[in-house]
């Protein structure tokens, strides 16, 4: 069909009966012959380039995030380029004459869609998707004129056909120009903005990628297409436009990266076919090779290119890295948060990279963050509420640092709800003046297995240059990542260290109350003694000597008994663990109690109650403790009040073990106002000859038996307190050697 066209043309020529409109068709036909006729190999090696290109880019930025409408659109653009690009591939070999039919009709998609990508891509510019009233109808038209050359392919022959190849050119390149021109209008809307260059910059490199693309540049076209498709995937998935420098630097970097593998590749693989043509596996051998070679190579080229592309063009970023490396080192060696505050400011505030800081910490009681330096005017407000800025430090907590330009673009095509939380999380950003927020994340807790780590916030530090409206770049923004990962491990570190000081410290002190316990206790024998030896001696003395000697023993022994509580709860436990029936336990614990107590006590229990683990003498102190605690309560009540002991089994009552249940019920007044919070706090008490020390005793010898105290105020009045203790297991028989 192709060569009898290009026949019937010729002849035309050369009967010299052309019009200027005949030799303008006859010369795009003779071209378009040329695309098909297969003689350009490297026309066409690259369009499959290209396709697998299109393919790759548009797959990965629709794999990054399958919900996002934009990655989707770019990934339809790309498909379509795509399969374009595989039809001409095939259009160029001589045995598939139809694959030009088939790359001109998927031509014919690629406006529609570049135009529906671009036109979600800048929302705020150009008219809405499919507002250009004439690409519907116009593309039916064409459409159905591609069928007809199909079922009538003689038509297509005649030679004002080529009206119709030139209306399909037209067409795509009319269309994708009107795409592309959607980018003007944005950049001409951002104009004063840091986006308005940039969008110009993206706008002349779609221009030139357009120009270049035409059929009738081989090879680079096909490469400009790739080039740009690789911009626009690293624009949507950065969520950034990228600076004139840095894509100079991505295009640098890219170069390098490409020529050199492919130098590898051509040292190890091109010259086998020549020099041992007939040595096909070996050809094979040098391509895993040179494969090998460049897997090994690509990483640590790739990082030492970006590095020196880094140091030529971003001069200022290179300066930025030396200060915060030397500002990392730093902080290794701090321990005092404070003094990690003020390097840090110090640092930044000399930089002359940033305008405006403010580094907050979170406060003792973790409900709020602290401003503890600041630099740059306006000053920052005091504190963050931990729950009022909950939007922004959640979102920091979990994803890292925040970009002002991020979110403000993300806010542009969020929905209301959305919306209303990046205004939020904007208006924080606007209070601290800041356009980069960097969390300072803590390990909150054990790494569940395999999971991913569990952080919390120990802080922010937010930066700022005004003279700039998008200030950091990605690499800058992880030059900050390095400082502030530094700092929370600093702010731990700390944190262990002043808990293992007040730990110290406390344990220092408890050694000394003891001693001075002990110190104190022995003379108050002797004073007790001396009172008894001469109290006979003064019985007609009068009344007041006698009171006073009676307040004196009183006191010591009050005293004495404060003193002996303190010794057995500063003492270490030294229980003997075995199986205890707690039964027993109650039953010899109100042994103790005097007749009309005891009578007073209700005692239930569940039937066959396993024994529980634990040391009997320090269980019968507990159920005491408690038990004089509820007859306290009840002391003056009339009548009299009760005091309810049950004995019951709880299924998995400590994790999942079983345990057995100790409950003590009072019907007295209850708990004194406020006096919850502090039951267990040594020597808080409510009474005037209390110590405070029981229920600290108890707790630690329930504890000590790797059981818990639950305390509550039962629905009826009174008190009640449930000791929970583990099932004894028992020791597993050892194995007969
Ligand atoms: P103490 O009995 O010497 O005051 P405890 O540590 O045993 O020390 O008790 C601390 C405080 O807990 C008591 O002063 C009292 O206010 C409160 N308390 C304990 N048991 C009861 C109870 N059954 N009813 C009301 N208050 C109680």
């Amino acid at each position: 069909m192709i060569r009898a066209a290009s026949a019937a043309i010729r002849r035309r020529l050369r009967q010299g009966r052309e019009s200027p409109f005949h030799r303008l068709a006859s010369r795009a036909r003779c071209y378009h012959l040329r695309r098909v006729s297969g003689s350009n190999l490297y026309a066409s090696l690259s369009s499959l380039l290209a396709a697998a290109v299109a393919a790759a880019i548009g797959i990965s930025v629709y794999l990054r995030d399958r919900s996002r409408l934009q990655f989707s659109r770019f990934f339809a653009f790309c498909l379509s380029l795509c399969l374009f690009h595989l039809a001409r591939f095939f259009a160029g070999l001589p045995s598939l004459p139809r694959s030009q039919w088939v790359a001109d009709t998927l031509s014919l998609l690629l406006p529609l869609m570049a135009d529906r990508f671009l036109s979600g891509f800048f929302p705020a510019a150009g008219p809405a998707p499919g507002r250009n009233p004439l690409q519907g109808p116009l593309l039916g038209v064409l459409l159905v004129l591609q069928v007809i050359a199909l079922v009538f392919p003689q038509l297509a022959d005649e030679p004002w056909w080529v009206v119709v190849d030139i209306s399909i050119m037209t067409y795509v390149v009319g269309g994708l120009f009107f795409a592309v021109m959607r980018m003007w209008r944005a950049a001409r809307a951002a104009e004063g903005t840091a986006a308005g260059p940039r969008l110009r910059y993206l706008f002349y490199a779609a221009l030139i990628a357009l120009a270049l693309g035409q059929p009738g540049i081989p090879v680079i076209g096909p490469i400009a297409t790739a080039v740009y498709l690789y911009f626009m995937a690293q624009t949507l998935t950065r969520e950034r436009l990228l600076d004139l420098p840095e894509i100079l630097a991505r295009i640098a970097s890219m170069t390098l990266l490409v020529i050199t593998v492919t130098a590898v590749y051509a040292a190890l693989v091109l010259w086998v076919p020549w020099t041992f043509a007939g040595e096909p596996m070996l050809l094979v051998f040098n391509t895993l090779l040179a494969s090998f070679a460049v897997l090994v190579l690509i990483d640590p080229l790739r990082t030492e290119l970006d590095r020196r592309l880094e140091s030529w063009l971003f001069h200022d970023r290179t300066i930025l890295r030396a200060l915060l490396d030397r500002l990392r080192r730093r902080l290794v060696n701090l321990i005092d948060p404070d003094e990690m505050v003020r390097v840090v400011m110090n640092t930044l505030r000399g930089s002359e990279r940033v305008t405006r800081a403010s580094l907050f910490l979170l406060d003792r009681q973790g409900s709020a963050l602290r401003l503890r330096g600041h630099t740059g005017a306006p000053t920052p407000p005091s504190s963050l509420d931990l729950a009022t800025r909950r939007p922004l430090l959640e979102r920091m907590r979990q994803s890292g640092p925040l970009l002002r330009d991020v979110l403000e673009r993300q806010r542009e095509r969020a929905n209301n709800e959305l919306k209303a939380e990046l205004d939020e999380c904007l208006d924080t950003f606007a209070e601290v003046g800041a356009s980069l927020a960097l969390p300072i994340r803590g390990l909150a807790g054990e790494q569940l297995e395999g999971g991913p780590p569990r952080l919390h916030l120990l802080g922010v530090l937010f930066v700022d240059d005004e003279r700039l409206l998008e200030p950091f770049s990605r690499e800058e923004v992880e030059l900050f990542e390095g400082v502030v990962a530094q700092a929370a491990v600093m702010i731990e570190n700390s944190t262990v260290y002043e808990q293992r000081k007040e730990r110290d410290r406390l344990a220092a002190l408890g050694e000394m109350a003891a001693g001075l316990a002990h110190e104190i206790r022995n003379p108050l024998g002797a004073i007790k003694g001396a009172v008894q030896v001469v109290e006979p001696g003064l019985q007609n003395a009068d009344p007041t000597t006698r009171e006073f000697l009676g307040v004196i023993v009183e006191e010591v022994e009050r005293l004495n008994r404060v003193v002996t509580q303190f010794l057995t709860y500063s003492r270490p436990f030294t229980g003997q663990m075995g199986p205890v029936v707690l039964g027993e336990v109650v039953v010899t614990t109100l042994r103790l109690l005097d007749e009309d107590a005891r009578g007073r006590v209700t005692v239930t229990q569940a039937a066959n109650l396993p024994p529980v683990r634990g040391d009997a003498e320090a269980l019968r102190q507990v159920l005491l403790n408690l038990l004089r605690n509820a007859f306290d309560a009840l002391a003056g009540q009339s009548p009299p009040g009760r005091v309810f002991v049950s004995l019951g089994l709880r299924r998995h009552g400590l994790g999942s073990g079983d345990a057995v249940t100790l409950t003590v019920r009072d019907n007295g007044p209850g708990f004194a106002p406020g006096a919850l919070a502090n039951l267990f706090v040594p020597f808080h008490t409510t009474k005037a000859a209390g110590t405070g020390l029981g229920l600290p005793i108890s707790q630690r010898i329930v504890e000590n038996h790797r059981g818990l105290i639950e305390v509550s105020a039962p629905e009826g009045g009174g008190a009640q307190f449930t000791i929970v203790l583990p099932v004894y297991a028992q020791p597993r028989a050892e194995a007969p050697t």
